[in-house]
């Protein structure tokens, strides 16, 4: 188990968690803030990366489940990964087993890098599942990308050009953005505009610089 106050650190920048439902706009609100000078840690990116050929996460993958999930250039399969895992909880654990503790090693290291170079920032880290993996404490707040769930299977459905039945059962898969809302510090509301986004994002990002400055004292 990984200490999370050894992560995010009463000295360190105010680390922001992103999160929301899939589609909801957490990616735009991210590159929002980002564009006005939040450094961005994107876990979907760390997630990927441990699971390159060759990184010990991958070595773990392919002895335990062998090459059936590989594809020709040696890349996993994330098409069978995911079919063996979604019949199989153990098999689920077994992947998480293999990958969390890397992807927390990346996280870290990144978290680091940026504090390096910029000590006092408010940082952001992208985290599609941080409600339902529970990481809400590596976090000292916690932002909520919301859009109501009809715009969200729209959305999801126009982007991944399927029918919005498909996306609704996607999104069914996750917990639903409504209670996420239940876990947010701050909420950003993407179902209008993107000048509407934005214009919630620059309030925010004031926010957060005041709540910045309190810290350091
Ligand atoms: P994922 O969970 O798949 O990573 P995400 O939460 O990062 O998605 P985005 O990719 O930012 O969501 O947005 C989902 C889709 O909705 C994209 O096609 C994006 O262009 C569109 N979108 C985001 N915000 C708005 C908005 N305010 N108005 C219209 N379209 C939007």
């Amino acid at each position: 188990m990984c200490d999370p106050e050894a992560i995010r650190g009463e000295h360190h920048g105010l680390l922001i968690g992103v999160t929301g439902g899939i589609a909801s706009g957490k990616t735009t609100v991210a590159n929002m803030l980002k564009a006005l000078g939040i450094p961005l840690i994107d876990f979907d990116l760390l997630a990927r990366e441990v699971v390159e050929p060759g990184k010990p996460a991958w070595r773990d993958i392919v002895a335990y489940f062998g090459e059936r999930v590989l594809q020709k250039d040696g890349s996993l399969d994330r098409r069978v990964l995911s079919d063996i895992v979604f019949r199989d909880e153990e098999k689920r654990k077994k992947i998480e087993i293999f990958t969390h503790p890397r992807i927390t090693e990346a996280f870290t290291a990144q978290l680091n890098e940026i504090k390096k170079n910029n000590p006092d920032t408010v940082i952001q880290a992208v985290v599609p599942l941080l409600i339902e993996t529970n990481l809400q404490d590596r976090f000292h707040k916690i932002l909520v990308v919301y859009v109501p769930a009809e715009v969200q299977v729209d959305r999801l459905a126009a982007r991944e050009k399927i029918t919005r039945e498909e996306a609704a059962r996607i999104i069914k898969a996750q917990l639903p953005i409504d209670k996420k809302v239940g876990y947010a510090d701050f909420v950003i509301h993407n179902e209008n505009s993107l000048q509407d986004t934005q214009n919630q994002v620059e309030r925010l990002v004031k926010q957060l610089r005041t709540l910045q400055k309190k810290r350091r004292g």
